[in-house]
């Protein structure tokens, strides 16, 4: 097992860490498979309202590449098809049979076993996954994109952390699934040569089965496990840029869909708030948000990250990326004289607050502490970017539409950690322009 070492990033304590205890929720109403947490999906609809779907019945593909597929979690009945904005597909929404347990129907997919997955050629375990709607589990470095089949990666990255600092803990995710965790790198090794296993270094004291097959561990600091971040302190050339990435929860569903011939459906969530430790939460793909997050004041807004996730509605459905919820709150109010105030909860990176000489948690709100302004060249989205970027530099250069300079200074090495628009004191919302613009690259090559 080998270190990473990385120095920048933030390792402030935030409140709210998850107790490591789990519950199962009763199955909910009605579940959802939501189209706005998928990066760059141009859905096209499988069914309509009022449809009867078993467990693994098609709902949406891409039209960018129709073999991508996602399915239905549950049996029931299409209930509502939610659109945006310019028909932009939100969410398909399934009424659940009652006694889902008993009245889930399922359809089948074929099996491997250990003895045939190494005699199946790599287009048709492709095909397998991509039928049995898990393909999009492997992501593409380094847009997070899906994986290109007709690529061979120099390197497949499975983290056993989640991209949030809160996300769910390995231990629960893994708990009593090392014999489909090992499967899955089996699968993996049809696909490419080399794998790499990460694991921050907090979460390997409690793990157990799934020890062994970690290679590297990273520190505890964020976003020390993002595959990006990995990758960039791992790669030695250009071509390994070209690798993929899948998280551990993913690849025991990769697993599951292999040995057992079914969707699987169980998901791991957290659900963190600053005054509350609780449980982590098993549950069904797509749960309904406000059945996940229980009771919550008007003043919070829920994001499926805490510093790089969307904002979610409470009536709307967790996405299939998806498994943490932050409920913050949303301090709107002006803080009459708080320049003076000593500030003892609120983080702070800059040392300007007294909380930098205590180690007790501190709360995020969503303050921004004025308007955007600008920027004033202090340097502290550079000092804490973990992958040694110039956000700022690359912010003025696609302000002036000079893509060329922007990737010159590394546009597409960023990891869309969310922490340069945290530290930066003049509020700009560097991750986004940052995220925009890598967006516009990879549409103009389409
Ligand atoms: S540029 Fe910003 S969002 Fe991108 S990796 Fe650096 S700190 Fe994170
Ligand atoms: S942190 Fe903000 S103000 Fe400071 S250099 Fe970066 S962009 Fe400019």
């Amino acid at each position: 097992m080998k270190s990473i070492s990385i120095k920048k990033g933030f390792k402030l304590p935030l409140s709210g860490l998850p107790d490591i205890s789990a519950i199962q929720l009763p199955e909910p109403e009605t579940i959802a498979v939501s189209a706005m947490d998928i990066p760059y999906i141009r859905p096209k609809l499988l069914v309509k309202q009022g449809d009867l779907v078993k467990t693994g019945t098609s709902l949406f593909c891409d039209k960018k590449n129709k073999s991508i597929l996602y399915l239905s979690p549950g049996t029931g009945r299409v209930k509502q098809i939610l659109f945006g904005p310019r028909r932009k597909l939100i969410e398909v929404v399934i009424d659940l049979n009652k006694n889902q347990d008993k009245n889930e129907a399922f359809v089948k997919f074929d099996t491997l076993t250990l003895k045939t997955i190494k005699a199946v050629p790599r287009t048709t375990l492709i095909k397998h996954l991509q039928d049995g709607g898990l393909w999009q589990c492997f992501r593409q470095l380094p847009a997070k994109d899906t994986a290109d089949e007709n690529l061979t990666p120099a390197m497949i990255i499975v983290s056993l952390n989640g991209n949030d600092p809160f996300s769910p803990h390995p231990q629960v995710v893994l708990d009593n699934e090392t014999r489909y965790f090992e499967f899955g790198l089996k699968v993996l090794q049809q696909l490419v040569k080399k794998i790499v296993v990460t694991c921050r270094k907090d979460s390997l004291t409690r793990l157990n089965g799934c020890k062994p097959f970690i290679t590297h561990v990273v520190p505890d600091t964020y976003p020390a496990w993002d595959p990006g971040t990995v990758l960039y302190k791992l790669k030695r050339s250009e071509k390994e840029n070209n690798s993929w990435c899948i998280s551990a929860e993913h690849l025991v569903l990769v697993a599951k869909l292999l040995l057992d011939g079914r969707y699987p459906v169980k998901r791991v969530i957290t659900v963190t708030r600053s005054d509350d430790k609780k449980p982590h939460i098993i549950t069904r793909q797509g749960a309904p948000v406000k059945d996940l997050i229980g009771q919550m004041d008007t003043t919070g807004i829920i994001t499926t990250g805490r510093f790089n996730g969307r904002s979610v509605n409470p009536d709307s459905h967790l996405g299939f990326f998806e498994n943490t919820l932050n409920i913050i709150h949303d301090n709107d109010g002006d803080e009459m004289f708080g320049f003076i105030l000593p500030g003892l909860s609120k983080p702070t990176v800059s040392k300007t607050f007294l909380s930098c000489l205590t180690s007790t948690p501190k709360d995020l709100d969503c303050t921004i502490h004025g308007e955007e302004r600008a920027c004033i060249n202090c340097g502290y989205c550079t000092k804490i970017c973990p992958i040694d970027l110039a956000p700022n530099f690359i912010m003025k250069a696609l302000h002036a539409d000079d893509i060329e300079d922007a990737l010159g200074f590394g546009l597409l090495d960023c990891v869309r950690c969310g922490l340069c628009s945290f530290t930066c004191p003049s509020k700009i919302e560097l991750t986004k322009l940052l995220s925009d613009g890598m967006d516009a690259h990879f549409k103009d090559k389409e």
